[in-house]
């Protein structure tokens, strides 16, 4: 089996009605993942067979309006979600700047680096590498040296960003984040907020991974993904290392747990010894309200 990670900018007329077909197609396929589909494009992780995946890669690809789309690919050893959801939002990353000062990727976007350009990039002397993902997906893995913005939603980018902007504008900036979806629009974004010189990962942290000679050197912890598998290997280098560490003591832990106290589910590090101790609970708080 394997999974397709991939998106699409492009002007979808009537959104819904994309869906339906769409949709058609992934039942007939027997895929299983999440879609969302707007008036500015496809956002999609899919798993399934090999033959299902490819069948479904070569109907996007045979579609005009789709033929540029460019997959992502992993073996797996199983379906990696549930089901199949499909879903028409306003957004297929959600900037939330609002219909009319949305960003278009095809409009405005950062120039656009591939692997090896981007490792070398980051090692310039007035660089600022920023993390466009959330916090949460940062903690459990992210470039050495890069900014984390203290975000928990993407719609909140726009604001740390002004809130920042004064140590950022003038320097050269990097941005990445898992798959390149939401680094179109956030270096559109910076762009039009005064940013002269901002460069994004195409294809994000996956083909950075994938790329022969980068190898993902200097990517750090695991790569946060969403589906069942939560993180990935993305550094295949000796300079791979795991950066989350648990929330008791300062053992270093690869995987997320979620919490045992249901009301919360919250997701978290910690270490075999203090989930011995305590239990799974993300703090002493969740551990009473179990308890009581
Ligand atoms: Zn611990
Ligand atoms: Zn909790």
């Amino acid at each position: 089996m394997q999974v397709l990670l991939y998106y699409l900018y492009f002007p979808v007329p009537d959104p819904a009605e994309y869906m339906q077909a769409h949709r058609e197609l992934c039942e007939r396929l027997e895929l299983r993942g999440r879609i969302l589909i707007g008036r500015e494009g496809i956002n999609g992780t899919v798993s399934g067979t090999i033959e299902q995946t490819e069948a479904y890669m070569q109907a996007l690809q045979d579609d005009p309006l789709t033929a540029a789309i460019e997959f992502k690919i992993d073996p797996c050893e199983e379906h990696l979600f549930p089901k199949l959801s499909i879903k028409v939002r306003d957004e297929i990353v959600t900037l939330g700047l609002g219909r009319e000062d949305d960003i278009d990727p095809n409009e405005i976007t950062g120039d656009r680096l591939d692997a090896q350009q981007f490792y070398e990039a980051m090692q310039g002397d007035d660089v600022v590498i920023i993390d466009g993902r959330n916090k949460y997906e940062a903690d459990m893995g992210k470039f050495k040296n890069a900014i984390v913005p203290d975000i928990e939603s993407f719609r909140e980018f726009p604001q740390w960003f002004r809130d920042n902007a004064d140590e950022i504008r003038d320097k050269k900036v990097l941005t990445y984040c898992t798959g390149g979806i939401r680094c179109e629009k956030l270096s559109g974004f910076l762009k039009r907020e005064g940013c002269s010189d901002v460069s994004q990962l195409d294809g994000g942290i996956v083909k950075y991974g994938k790329d022969p000679e980068v190898r993902g050197r200097d990517f750090e912890g695991l790569c946060y993904v969403f589906d069942k598998r939560v993180g990935v290997e993305a550094n295949f280098t000796e300079t791979r290392k795991i950066i989350s560490t648990c929330v008791y003591c300062d053992t270093t832990v690869p995987d997320y747990s979620n919490c045992g106290w249901p009301d919360c589910n919250r997701q978290f590090f910690i270490c075999p010894d203090c989930q011995e101790k305590q239990g799974k609970y993300c703090s002493e708080e969740c551990c009473d309200a179990a308890s009581s």
